[in-house]
């Protein structure tokens, strides 16, 4: 299949290598050089904007930090939406708000293209390795035809229902994440300040009640799991910032209903001081160094 693929970050940069490695032909587009040279490396072509990307594309797919992103990449200047040829399906896989997605859809309709809502949940290692989740909202047809797309890219492709809904599977998902990465930096801290090895004590959680994907994945306790941003400086991962969005579109989405989010609205506070205090680009475990004391800082 010719794909178009914009938006070439943390996520989109592998999920644009799976799809290469899976015999698709792909036509890149990404504000930054530096990013597209690395797919243009790995046999992708490059363009200048992303209008030039979808044209002769039979599909779409965008991986954007935000739903302001999207939108330039949709309808500015020399845009997706006025370039795309009628029928071709947009799948849009960056965690934006619902009420968003739906307006992008109706934008696209108009035109005769199907948008769909498609984030994943697995990270930068999910990413690499293929094995995303996908949480597709979309009509049923629309879902069977992207199946095979999504597939090259992910090992869990579920229909969560109409336009949409993928981003409320998203939100709630992060919801989640937001605030177990909280509850694990605040027990591997205090473990830590009590005198346990944080070895063991992770070890503990991930074969007790307290395992989750934060403590046995992605531990944000330094030197606990190699492959973990903790034990790299917390670079590239998933940044706080991102983090901090998702956390928003949360609080938002349950005000709009009506529900409270209790420890959303905590956590939401957790990481908004984390990004205050100068972590908003580094992987949103670095949350844990709100636990940390000064002396440990300088030790870690
Ligand atoms: P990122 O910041 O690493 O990458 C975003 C990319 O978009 C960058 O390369 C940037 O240059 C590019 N970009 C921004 N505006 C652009 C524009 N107008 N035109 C072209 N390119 C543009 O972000 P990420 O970590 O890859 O996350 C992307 C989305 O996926 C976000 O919505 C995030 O919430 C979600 N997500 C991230 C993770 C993760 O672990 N990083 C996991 C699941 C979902």
């Amino acid at each position: 299949m010719k794909i178009a693929f914009v938006g070439l970050g943390n996520m989109g940069a592998p999920m644009a290598h799976a799809l290469l490695k899976t015999g698709h032909s792909l036509t890149v587009y990404d504000q930054s050089q530096r990013a597209v040279q690395l797919l243009v490396d790995a046999g992708a072509k490059a363009v200048s904007s992303p209008g030039a990307a979808v044209r002769g594309a039979e599909y779409v797919v965008t991986m954007l930090p935000g739903a302001g992103h999207v939108r330039s990449v949709l309808t500015g200047p020399d845009g997706i939406l006025a370039n795309v040829s009628p029928g071709v399906t947009i799948i849009d896989s960056s965690t934006i708000d619902p009420a968003s997605v739906k307006e992008f859809a109706s934008l696209a309709a108009t035109q005769g293209n199907p948008f769909v809502d498609a984030p994943v949940s697995g990270g930068t290692g999910g990413a690499a390795a293929g094995t995303l989740t996908f949480m597709v909202g979309a009509a049923s047809a629309t879902f069977a035809e992207v199946t095979s797309v999504l597939e090259a890219m992910g090992k869990n492709i579920v229909h969560c229902g109409d336009v949409g809904t993928g981003q409320i599977a998203k939100i709630c998902n992060n919801l989640v994440l937001g605030i177990t990465m909280g509850g694990v930096s605040e027990a591997m801290s205090l473990g830590a300040a009590l005198g346990i090895d944080p070895r063991i004590l992770s070890g503990i959680l991930n074969t007790s009640t307290g395992r989750s994907w934060s403590s046995d994945t992605y531990n944000p306790y330094p030197g606990v799991i190699q492959s973990a941003p903790a034990s790299k400086g917390y670079a590239g991962g998933f940044r706080t910032d991102l983090m901090l969005k998702d956390l928003g579109l949360a609080s938002e989405s349950a005000r709009a209903v009506g529900q409270p989010v209790f420890m959303g609205a905590l956590a939401q506070q957790l990481y908004q001081t984390s990004s205050a205090n100068g972590c908003g680009r580094l992987d949103f475990s670095a949350v844990i160094k709100l636990y940390r004391r000064p002396e440990e800082t300088t030790a870690r």
